[in-house]
């Protein structure tokens, strides 16, 4: 299954191995369960008891807390392999790399000292992130009200992969009484265990995607130690999202296993029904899509081999909308070229359909991402517009750039200029800085350039009128816009 398509790509020889070991375990013990499960819309537990007995939960967690320690590309390969044989596992598997990634990138090192050594011995993680309709929201509606040590949490989140199933949720909550100019930076994200006390969670039934257990978590008076709080002061939630929108991590990932297994069953039902000539023009194009797609993605697995970038980013944006649209296509060509056979319950080609349009929601659904794409292109633009006078640390200019990619560049000229290049460069300055360091960038973002009291503001063009606080207009009257101001509603990544 999908071997050979894979081996064309240079891989190290420890990729290698671990792309081996998927496909080994895709075929011997995920495949054999997934009609079942995508029939009985029942949790694709022994698949998922497979990945842990063989080590491929770990793949992601570092060799020091007992994980495989593989490369951004070697979970790729192992997540398009298992998504190829069973599109509900495939879903499972990447959410617990990408919370395993999240954490690895924000941190603290005690939270990946507490629980990656447990992913690497088969416990599942999941994301509790997205509420309904958060495109209108001041706040999430799940919160978390501080306790001495602890949190206590309360809400609900409506749709989560691996629902009641994961033994580790990271939940993105609204702390109570942490006021914020800009809404991102009064959230965190939290390690919530499935087996605390007053965690629920319900199921529904899905037109695909049915054996991961698609279902809603709530939260009631849930106790939560501080300390699973992701992400290393002094901006937790700047590098939580930076982490999870820096990746080849995505939903994404799971259409192009399915593609890549569709395209598979094309070519060998055209080459044994004797339909080589009159099924060549549709057949070749779905090749080059799904292999366009794998070298774009695997690329963005690359460059996470790197610090956190604009490319990254934008590759991201660009690769979950690719695979959002091709992952369906390519399967319903496939269908097209497998005749009416194909349209059978029988045939692992309709479920791989119904799996990569699954795959088109989670993370952001499809018009959201064409939103995050055309926002990167627009804060390219602005950003080259800006450039530095000043060594920026390369966390802090990917935040400066990611600000402008979400509407800054949409504010009025005189928050504008509040949030411009020169207002930061003022800001480090007047801190006696002559280089831009993620503290005094986050320290800017957060305070959104409003003075401490009785002070004046950043001088130059950033800084409000002496002795004027507030944040700049449209800033704390906007909806959520991730770390950016103001502006036209978009949630970051
Ligand atoms: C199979 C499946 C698995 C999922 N798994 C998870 C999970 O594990 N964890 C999790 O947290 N969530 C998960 N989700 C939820 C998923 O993230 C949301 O469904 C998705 O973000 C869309 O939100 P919504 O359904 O509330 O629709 P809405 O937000 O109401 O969106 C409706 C439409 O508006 C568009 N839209 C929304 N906001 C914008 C914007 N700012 N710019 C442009 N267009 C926009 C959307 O693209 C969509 O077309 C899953 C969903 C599905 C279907």
């Amino acid at each position: 299954m999908l071997s050979h398509m894979l081996e064309w790509y240079d891989l190290r020889d420890e990729e290698r191995e671990i792309r081996d070991l998927a496909l080994e375990v895709a075929r011997e013990e995920v495949a054999p369960n997934a009609d079942a499960h995508d029939v009985d819309g029942t949790f694709v537990r022994e698949s998922i008891e497979a990945l842990g007995k063989s080590g491929l939960l770990g793949v992601f967690v570092p060799k020091e807390y007992g994980g495989l320690g593989g490369s951004p590309l070697a979970a790729t390969l192992a997540i398009e392999a298992i998504s190829a044989a069973c599109g509900s596992t495939g879903m499972s598997f990447m959410f617990h790399c990408n919370l395993i990634h999240v954490v690895d990138g924000a941190g603290p090192d005690s939270l990946k000292e507490k629980y990656f050594p447990q992913f690497a011995a088969g416990k599942l993680g999941a994301f509790a992130i997205n509420e309904q309709r958060r495109l209108f929201r001041e706040k999430f509606d799940t919160t978390a009200a501080d306790d001495g040590d602890d949190y206590i949490i309360n809400g609900k989140k409506p749709f989560v992969t691996s629902a009641g199933e994961a033994d580790v949720y990271i939940v993105q909550v609204q702390l109570e009484g942490v006021p914020s100019p800009i809404p991102v930076m009064g959230q965190r994200y939290i390690l919530i265990e499935g087996g605390y006390d007053g965690v629920g969670a319900w199921t529904y039934d899905p037109m695909g995607l049915r054996g991961a257990s698609n279902g809603g978590v709530t939260f009631e008076n849930v106790r939560v130690p501080k300390e699973n709080a992701v992400g290393a002061e002094p901006d937790p939630m700047v590098r939580s999202v930076a982490s999870k929108g820096n990746s080849v991590f995505s939903p994404h990932l799971i259409a192009m296993g399915c593609a890549g297994m569709a395209l598979e069953a094309a070519v060998h039902h055209a080459r044994t029904h004797d339909q080589q000539e009159w099924m060549s023009h549709t057949l070749a194009p779905l090749s080059d899509q799904v292999n366009a797609l794998r070298a774009y993605t695997y690329y963005a697995a690359r460059l996470m081999e790197g610090p956190v970038s604009q490319r990254l980013n934008h590759t991201h944006n660009e690769i979950q909308r690719l695979g959002g649209e091709l992952g369906p296509q390519v399967c319903d060509r496939a269908m097209e070229i497998m005749g009416g056979a194909s349209f059978m319950r029988s045939s692992p080609v309709q479920r791989a359909f119904r799996d990569a349009r699954g795959s088109c929601y989670p993370a952001f659904a499809m018009e959201h991402r064409r939103a995050n794409s055309a926002d990167g292109l627009y804060g390219r633009e602005a950003y080259a517009e800006q450039p530095p006078t000043m060594p920026w640390d390369p966390h802090a200019d990917y935040n400066f750039w990611l600000l402008w990619a979400r509407g800054a560049a949409h504010l009025p000229e005189e928050a504008k200029q509040r949030m411009s290049r020169a207002a930061f460069e003022d800001f480090a300055r007047s801190r006696g800085s002559d280089t831009m360091t993620v503290e005094i960038c986050a320290e800017y973002m957060t305070s959104a350039g409003r003075p401490p009291a009785g002070v004046g503001g950043p001088p130059g063009a950033g800084g409000p009128p002496p002795g004027v606080g507030g944040p700049p207009p449209g800033v704390g009257e906007s909806p959520p816009v991730g770390v950016g101001a103001g502006g036209p509603p978009r949630e970051t990544e």
